[in-house]
């Protein structure tokens, strides 16, 4: 699963530009995963919403191919860290979502701090200069029965959370069932 493109005719469910699936996968892809999550609940489903720090501003200060240049980089980097099974989704601009599976909520959480960390490392050279990229995530874990709608909203707010706090970190959505 992952995000890698397998061949050249599926480029339609592929962002051409990273490679990870589109944002038309989403729908389908993903609810296989929360059908199978209702049936059999014992992995958890976690949903990460990934979104550059001052993103404008590298395309401003480096130009908009550098500005490529750094989301085809973030793109790998998290394909490489994710596991078979995982969906990383390129939901448009510089936004990211990746959804996993794991034993536990938090090996997910987890997980997030790991990308978050390798992406605050990640120098990339534009016009021989050294370009820092930042990103900041927000993390949901899927109560059985939730949509997916608001799986990614919960997300969603977790991710402002995260802008508002001072970007470059990690915030989890605190609630993980609907209030009784
Ligand atoms: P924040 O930290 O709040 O997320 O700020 P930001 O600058 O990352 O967010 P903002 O939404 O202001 O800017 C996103 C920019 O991403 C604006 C848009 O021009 C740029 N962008 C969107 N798609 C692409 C793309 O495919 N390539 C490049 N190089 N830039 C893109
Ligand atoms: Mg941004
Ligand atoms: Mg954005």
């Amino acid at each position: 699963m992952k995000g890698t493109p397998s061949n050249a005719t599926a480029t339609s469910i592929h962002d051409p530009l990273t490679g990870l699936y589109s944002r038309i996968y989403m729908a389908d892809a993903v609810q296989r995963l929360c059908d199978l999550h209702d049936r059999n609940g014992s992995d958890a489903v976690i949903a990460m919403l990934l979104d550059i720090d001052h993103f404008k501003q590298i395309n401003d200060t480096f130009g908009h191919s550098q500005g490529d240049e750094v989301l085809r980089q973030v793109a790998q980097l998290i394909l490489g860290m994710v596991r078979e099974g995982d969906i990383a989704i390129r939901l448009g601009g510089e936004e990211f979502i990746l959804f996993m599976t794991s034993k536990t909520a938090a090996e997910g959480q987890a997980l997030a701090e790991r990308i978050r960390r390798a992406i605050d490392g990640l120098v990339v050279v534009a016009n021989k200069a050294p370009l820092n990229v930042k990103v900041s995530l927000g993390t949901a874990v899927r109560y059985r029965g939730e949509t997916l709608l608001n799986l990614i909203e919960r997300a969603d707010r977790a991710l402002y959370q995260a802008k508002r706090g001072g970007r470059n970190r990690v915030v989890a959505s605190e609630l993980s069932k609907p209030s009784q």
